[in-house]
């Protein structure tokens, strides 16, 4: 699928992840909360898809997904939404790597290339993630990664087997069909 965004704003790809309370429900909340901030517009989302836990401490597993939005904001009224949204599930953030309720991370914003800590783009642990990288390539197979590899390539190589799509349930794009 090629996504053309509109002529002043950018396609970011946004990763989520939940293990903690109902997953399922959270990343589907988190969406519509997306949908629901001005200057950001879900084009796309893919499967869930139930992962082991990389890196961390013994946790429950999580369910992971891609969303592409389509969105007006800069670079850091983008992380601030993403932020603003996780606080909303009052995630709580103990432990590197830990438990959390809900996780959205910005893994690319057009071509941007930036080493600041604030907000690395792309996403620097991006490409070594199959739990990224497999819904990533499910809602954009022609993706590569900024001043990187091909996600499709990327798949091929990685270990895929802590991650499993699954069936159901499926995730909605806000406004989307039902
Ligand atoms: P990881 O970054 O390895 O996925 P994490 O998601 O658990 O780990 P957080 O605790 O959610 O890490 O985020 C730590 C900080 O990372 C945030 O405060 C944020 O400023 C910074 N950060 C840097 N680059 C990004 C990015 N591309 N997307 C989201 N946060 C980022
Ligand atoms: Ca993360
Ligand atoms: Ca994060």
């Amino acid at each position: 699928m090629t996504v053309a965004p509109g002529a002043s704003s950018r396609l970011a790809v946004l990763a989520l992840g939940s293990n903690v309370g109902d997953s399922a429900a959270t990343l589907q909340a988190a969406l519509d909360a997306l949908g629901a901030t001005a200057g950001i517009r879900v084009v796309a989302v893919s499967s869930l898809y139930r992962t082991d836990p990389v890196g961390g401490p013994q946790q429950d597993d999580f369910l992971n997904a891609v969303a592409l939005v389509d969105t007006d904001l800069g670079p850091r009224d983008l992380l601030a939404a993403c932020q603003g949204i996780e606080a909303a599930f009052h995630r709580v953030r103990e432990v590197r790597w830990g438990p959390r309720t809900l996780d959205v991370d910005i893994i690319a914003l057009d071509d941007m290339i930036d080493d600041d800590p604030d907000l690395t783009l792309p996403h620097p642990r991006a490409a070594e993630r199959a739990f990224v990288c497999i819904p990533w390539a499910e809602v954009d197979p022609d993706a590569v990664i900024p001043g990187g590899r091909a996600v499709a390539e990327l798949v091929a190589e990685l270990d895929r087997s802590g991650v499993s799509r699954l069936a159901a349930p499926v995730l909605r794009v806000p406004g989307g069909p039902r």
